[in-house]
């Protein structure tokens, strides 16, 4: 009698459904263009997912069929007039990627194993594009939070000289800084590691929505009579908001004199060191003690992909070694090659992210994907100039990146909030593009991101047209509502 086993009965007839998966998911990706940006799943589907836990199998085709049905209902981030919050839009070729890891199926908490290596490789090629010392080791990650969760406990347990680690940080007040502006990713890693989100303090920001540095200063020196112990500052390069860099080289001028860990959330922003045009606006990143940032935001890599470094190698690994017996090293075999990963952060189970990145690299190479940042910037640029040509459309926001926020006014109503935000959403349901919104001085705006390679000019314009006749309409709408 056979044994139990997963693996399938007829692998001839696996191998045909694959295939034909394959060609669906191939189709979905040549067809980027095609349909509406954002396709909200229909009532039905929803409930047909709601379904008793299977205690039988089906068949590999009737497995396949459900996969493909489920392809049209991502964010919305694959088509070229997606511009909410800050994605990436994701390419073909780490499917190519993705396949491999899913065969492999490789766990790189550690050990020696193929995988590791390229991991390791990943890390050197982004010590190395974001100017980092030789010694300083790094993590690939889910994305910019969980890097940042990294980097602050490393931070926090530098600061009390790593005893809280075991003890709890007792009595401590420690306290960091970022601006206004920075991303909530931030404040919840202070929660997360137990300092309490209101330790870090919130900076405001000059006219271009940069960390206000003699208001830092000042907040610092605050704190220190009042007790408090300030042990980080947070720089932003690439605020979610705007895309405002702060003045990086006066924050590492600050946290040494200070003596305090400077940590730059560079998101999207710290990716766009590759461009020769913006590298000299990240100057100072190279001089941080720890950055995080994404690969699958500007760099255009599959979800899910991030990565911490820190300057430091032995901060960071006296941050996170320490493994049971059941885990201990060997100097040869499978349980060689000290440090793992896991020495390097929470998760003992990894995922072989790092070959989607690696392959992505490899694949593209870094020259084409800084002329896709080039390109957003100057899109960025241009709808912006554009809507300084028009009476009814008003910026909200320098643009210096690739992000743009900017507001339809009328007078045909008092509230020019509603209207925005009921813009927005319809051009979301029309599914003709998706930009979000976000509130700068109290103002609600449009805010148009773009991370996307596959955007082109003509969709910036089309934007423009939608947004100038859904306006129109909605304001004639809310002008007979409200008078
Ligand atoms: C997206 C973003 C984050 C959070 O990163 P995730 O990859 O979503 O975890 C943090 N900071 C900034 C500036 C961001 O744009």
């Amino acid at each position: 009698m056979a044994n139990t086993t997963l693996d399938p009965d007829d692998w001839d007839s696996f191998r045909s459904s694959a295939h034909r998966l394959l060609d669906d998911v191939l189709d979905k990706m040549e067809t980027f263009r095609q349909g509406k940006v954002w396709n909200p799943m229909p009532a039905e589907m929803k409930i047909n997912l709601k379904a008793e836990l299977p205690q039988n199998g089906v068949s590999h085709k009737e497995l396949c069929k459900k996969l493909t049905e489920l392809l049209p209902y991502g964010v919305g981030n694959t088509h070229p007039r997606f511009f909410g919050w800050v994605h990436g839009a994701g390419n073909p070729g780490c499917l190519l990627a993705e396949m491999a890891v899913a065969a492999m199926n490789a766990n790189l908490g550690g050990r020696d194993h193929g995988a590791i290596y390229v991991e390791n490789q990943v890390i050197e090629w982004c010590r190395q594009m974001m100017g980092f010392p030789e010694k300083a080791s790094g993590l690939i990650v889910s994305g910019t939070s969980m890097a940042t969760i990294i980097a602050m406990k490393v931070a926090r347990d530098q600061r009390l000289d790593f005893f809280c680690r075991k003890k709890g940080i007792k009595e401590a007040k420690l306290v960091g800084y970022a601006s206004d502006q920075a991303h909530s990713c931030l404040g919840r890693a202070f929660d997360l590691l137990g300092l309490g989100s209101d330790s870090l303090r919130k900076i405001p920001c000059d006219e271009q929505f940069r960390m206000d540095l003699n208001a830092l200063q000042k907040v610092i020196d605050r704190d220190r009579e009042n007790g408090f112990e300030p042990f980080a500052v947070i720089g932003t390069a690439g605020s979610v908001n705007v895309g405002a860099i702060d003045d990086l080289e006066s924050l590492v001028g600050i946290a040494e004199k200070e003596d305090i860990w400077l940590h730059i959330d560079g998101a999207f922003g710290a990716t766009a060191i590759i461009s020769d045009e913006i590298r000299p606006r990240l100057k100072g990143i190279e001089r941080a003690d720890s950055l995080a940032f994404d690969f699958h935001k500007w760099l255009q890599v599959n979800y899910d992909a991030g990565c911490v470094l820190v300057r430091s190698n032995e901060a960071h690994l006296n941050s996170f070694s320490g493994r049971a017996e059941y885990l201990k090293e060997t100097e040869r075999g499978l349980a060689a090659g000290s440090p793992w990963p896991v020495d390097y952060g929470p998760e003992l189970s990894r995922s072989f992210r790092a070959l989607k990145v690696w392959s992505h690299f490899l694949e593209h190479g870094v020259e084409k994907l800084a002329a896709v940042v080039n390109e957003n910037c100057n899109q960025a640029k241009y709808l912006g100039m554009k809507i300084q040509e028009f009476d009814h459309l008003e910026l909200l926001a320098p643009v210096t990146l690739n992000i743009t926020c900017f507001r339809y006014i009328t007078e045909k109503t008092t509230c020019l909030n509603t209207l925005n935000k009921n813009i927005v959403i319809a051009l979301q349901e029309r599914g003709i593009a998706a930009p979000s919104t976000t509130i700068l001085n109290g103002r609600l705006a449009i805010r148009v991101n773009i991370t996307n390679h596959r955007t082109e000019f003509a969709d910036i314009d089309l934007l423009l047209e939608e947004i100038t006749k859904v306006g129109r309409e909605l304001a004639n709408k809310s002008g007979k509502t409200y008078g």
